[in-house]
């Protein structure tokens, strides 16, 4: 490594992943290693998943450094999700970057889970200043940067996209990860079922939406499978296409950037790409591999704070469960 290289590791944990990026200011991003608990039955279990992540530790992380070809005396500074997220989960990830940091007295880097996955987005895709659609298994948020911050222009209010479409899929016997099996079934489909539609101003509702159509799944009513899936995704993927283009029209951004686990959706995609037609502005998707949650995107965003004199403490490094995007300045923004 050369004397002005600075080498950041990432650590992801906040949910089901456990995640180990390294990224280097000359070079980009060197490894980005995931291993993801599955639940047998059922929906992410906090104490379970946590028990994944301190299982895997030690063999994602090897993984990592031997695929960066790095030695942990090489690293800069390590980083590591401190929120949003569960619990027991982030209390992994931050302890096994508060040892490594401690141990090899490095600088430790609190990152925004949030703001990570906007900022690899914009760093693949190389847009500056998009309206962000970010859609994962625990958030629904349509944020713009404005004024030192992330801005928050429209969330759900109770449940995220992708928690819903998980749900909905996992109850009616349908596998695991719920999107792309719904729009599968949603491709034969003969009528619309109306389901509830709610988007109060800016915000929007899926969890009627989720009751109404268990309710229907575990009844006697006749409806058929397609059609309900069909009905299903179109009803929460429009309400979510509203949010967004009246986002759009406040914010007069000329891009749209989808990110999240749940921006692998064909249906989804082509659906933002219409309405930003339709606007004359342009549509990108995060690649696949960054999509979900992954350590890359912390080590990069990692990287942003370091360079701008963000560091904890050790002593002062606690987790940060409910740490919204809006509550994080982002001194790195260029604003054209
Ligand atoms: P994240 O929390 O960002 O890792 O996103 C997790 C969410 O991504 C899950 O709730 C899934 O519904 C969604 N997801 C995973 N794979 C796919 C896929 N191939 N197509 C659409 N959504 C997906
Ligand atoms: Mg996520």
């Amino acid at each position: 490594m050369s004397l002005n290289e600075i080498i950041i590791l990432g650590i992801e944990t906040t949910a089901h992943t456990f995640g180990v990026g390294i990224f280097s200011s000359l070079k980009g991003i060197l490894a980005n290693v995931n291993d993801a608990y599955v639940p047998l039955e059922g929906g992410i279990h906090p104490r379970e998943a946590a028990e994944h992540h301190a299982s895997v530790a030690h063999k994602v992380l090897s993984k990592a450094l031997s695929i960066a070809n790095v030695k942990m005396e090489d690293i800069t500074a390590v980083a590591a999700s401190f929120g949003p997220g569960l619990g027991p989960c982030l209390r992994v990830g931050c302890s096994v970057a508060r040892a490594l940091a401690a141990h090899y007295s490095k600088p430790l880097v609190p990152v925004n889970h949030c703001v990570a996955h906007i900022e690899i987005a914009r760093y693949l895709l190389k847009v500056s200043d998009p309206l962000v659609v970010y859609v994962s298994g625990g958030n629904t948020i349509i944020a713009a940067y404005s004024d030192g911050r992330y801005r928050v222009f429209g969330e759900t209010l109770d449940i995220a996209l992708g928690n819903c479409l998980d749900v909905f899929a996992r109850e009616i016997g349908l596998g695991l990860p719920g999107p792309p099996h719904l729009e599968e079934k949603a491709k034969k489909a003969k009528k619309f079922i109306e389901l509830p539609y709610i988007v109060k101003g800016q915000d929007l509702s899926l969890s009627g939406l989720l009751t109404k159509a268990l309710e229907i799944a575990s009844s006697d009513t006749n409806y058929s499978l397609e059609d309900l899936c069909y009905s299903f995704i179109e009803t929460a993927y429009g309400m979510l296409i509203e949010v967004t283009e009246r986002a759009l029209a406040h914010t007069r951004k000329n891009s749209v950037v989808l990110t999240g686990g749940v921006a692998r959706s064909k249906v989804l995609q082509k659906k933002l790409e219409i309405m930003c037609k339709l606007h004359s502005v342009n549509f990108m998707t995060v690649p696949a591999e960054y999509a979900g949650d992954n350590g890359g995107m912390i080590a990069y965003t990692g990287y942003l704070c370091y360079s701008h004199g963000i560091t904890i403490p050790v002593e002062k490094s606690y987790i940060r469960p409910r740490w919204r995007l809006d509550e994080v300045d982002i001194p790195w923004f260029k604003q054209d």
